[in-house]
């Protein structure tokens, strides 16, 4: 694990240690840690590492979207106020049920890669949620945390003007193709929060996986995901089959995904919410 200082106050694991990436954000009087990542023993140690160092608190949990990867870790939070939309909060809630029940869980664990890094996980809900916005102010620093859709539906960012840097979850692999199957995965709407990211004023994006990046590499997603969507529009609007589309679609050139059956899927994804219009 290597704890990336990005710029003064801003901090994150994005070597993939975590496997979900996680950022914390040092304010005047406290520490916000944005996910938490599917690595409990490596989490923990950020946190501890980080408030040794400054002498600070962490107060809150800031939770970008619903997946493992991204909230596993919370319980190494469970002393903060954890925060997501209540989208996603609605989809913990009926994960806890069905893929994270409790001996779902445990044959998680003994099925992972390295099970100490499971070790003893308990899921862990938000404490509080938000529809679609919400600040959080310290001194003269400010964090914004929005949703916007794209990834999942209760898919948000968080936006510090202060530290000119925007965390901003599963809306963004970079270098890889994005996994964008999820049930709630809308195309239209990461098109708008990609322009959105690129409207502010940002030095910094740290993404849910890959590397801390700047607006070049997000106007390259953009770039793509637009010219997938337009190609996509245009060949339902034409009559094609949707065999003949993903087909088309799948030739335009960008990152291969991590796991190979993420591309098609994703892609069946947006034809399919982009042909129920
Ligand atoms: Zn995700």
């Amino acid at each position: 694990m290597t704890i990336e200082k990005i710029v003064e106050n801003v901090y994150s694991i994005s070597d993939g240690s975590t496997r979900g990436n996680v950022a914390a954000y040092v304010l005047p009087n406290q520490i916000i840690f944005i996910d938490s990542g599917m690595n409990l023993p490596l989490v923990k140690e950020f946190r501890e590492k980080l408030e040794k160092e400054t002498g600070k608190k962490t107060t809150y949990l800031l939770i970008t979207h619903t997946h493992g990867d991204h909230i596993f870790g919370n319980q190494v939070f469970k002393d903060c106020k954890i925060i997501s939309s209540k989208h996603t909060e609605e989809r913990m809630i009926e994960s806890e049920k069905t893929n994270w029940a409790p001996d779902k869980i445990v044959e998680m664990i003994k099925n992972a890669e390295d099970p100490s890094t499971l070790e003893g996980l308990v899921i862990v809900l938000p404490t509080e949620t938000f529809d679609d916005r919400m600040e959080i102010t310290d001194g003269d620093v400010k964090i914004i945390f929005k949703r916007t859709g794209g990834h999942t539906e209760g898919s948000s960012y968080v936006y510090c003007p202060t530290y000119k840097t925007l965390t901003a979850g599963d809306n963004l692999f970079i270098d890889n193709f994005p996994w964008g199957g999820a049930p709630s995965a809308n195309p239209e709407k990461w098109i708008a929060a990609l322009e959105e990211y690129l409207s502010l004023d940002i030095d910094y994006y740290l993404p849910g996986h890959g590397p801390v990046s700047n607006k070049d590499k997000i106007q390259e997603f953009l770039t793509y995901i637009t010219k997938a969507v337009d190609l996509m529009r245009k060949m339902i609007a034409e009559g094609k089959t949707e065999e003949e589309i993903i087909k088309e679609t799948d030739k335009i050139d960008y990152h291969p995904p991590k796991r190979p059956q993420w591309k098609e899927l994703t892609l069946k994804k947006w034809y399919e919410v982009l042909a129920s219009k």
